[in-house]
């Protein structure tokens, strides 16, 4: 298996070249054709430490021992986006760096992702990856979470936002402020850790994340979702907002 034969864009083979990720991980493997191909996916699986089928336990010692499950949705998503990034990039300020003033150019956040996860570790972690396979792309992540006070996420939004990572409860919260942000074009939704999510009581902010976006008949909202186990309210989910040929991986 190569990252070469997976149809994805070449400025985004760049960028997996410049993280050093020679071929693609299990859970890669699967979740890239799948979402090139336009399906929603549904990965139940631990996600611990199977970085390759055969990688040795010294090298996985060696490795920050991850599945690779963050590139496994963001590699195909980006991919995808980038053939179409200069017409669907978020409106952002046009004007250079040293000239921005945020009262007279601010954007509001339009994004085309969005990825919600239980903490504001991961969604960092998240971030970082997002960074490596944005880079020479028009678009442009965006982090936020709970905690972090309002002032900064909206300043942070209003430099124009494509891809949104975030924690549940402040994504909800932001939903309802149309000035920062608006849901309506976001293309690609992935929940990421499900089970986490729901233990911690979040069923009701994910639904409202999942009916969020572009829910026009046409608009073929990809849908991702990434759990350890699959309990009743993960299931309820996906046959709720997935299409019925979804790919399964567990
Ligand atoms: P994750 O499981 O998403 O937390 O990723 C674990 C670690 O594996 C991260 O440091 C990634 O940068 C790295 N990684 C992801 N995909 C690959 C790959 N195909 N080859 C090597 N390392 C990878």
């Amino acid at each position: 298996e190569k990252f070469e034969d997976a149809g994805l864009h070449p400025v985004l083979l760049d960028n997996i070249q410049l993280a050093r990720y020679a071929a693609p991980t299990v859970i890669q493997s699967y979740t890239i054709p799948a979402v090139v191909q336009g399906h929603d996916v549904v990965a139940v699986a631990q996600t611990g430490n199977t970085l390759h089928e055969n990688t040795s336990s010294a090298e996985l010692a060696n490795s920050s021992s991850g599945s690779g499950k963050t590139a496994a949705y963001m590699i195909p998503i980006i991919s995808k986006l980038m053939g179409k990034a200069k017409k669907l990039a978020a409106p952002r300020p046009n004007v250079a760096a040293s000239n921005y003033d945020p009262k007279l150019h601010r954007a509001r956040a339009e994004p085309l992702v969005v990825i919600v996860v239980p903490t504001r570790e991961l969604a960092v972690q998240i971030f970082d990856e997002a960074r490596r396979m944005c880079y020479r792309s028009m678009l442009r992540p965006c982090v936020v979470y709970g905690g972090l006070p309002m002032a900064i996420t909206a300043g942070e939004l209003e430099k124009g936002c494509d891809v949104l990572i975030a924690t549940p409860g402040r994504l909800c919260d932001l939903m309802k402020k149309p000035h920062l942000l608006t849901m309506s074009r976001v293309k690609y939704t992935v929940i990421d850790e499900a089970d986490e999510m729901l233990q911690a009581d979040w069923e009701e902010e994910l639904n409202e994340i999942m009916a969020g976006g572009d829910t026009n008949e046409d608009a073929d909202h990809v849908y991702l979702m990434f759990s350890a186990t699959f309990p009743k309210a993960a299931r309820a989910m996906a046959s709720q907002y997935m299409a019925e040929d979804h790919f399964r991986i567990r």
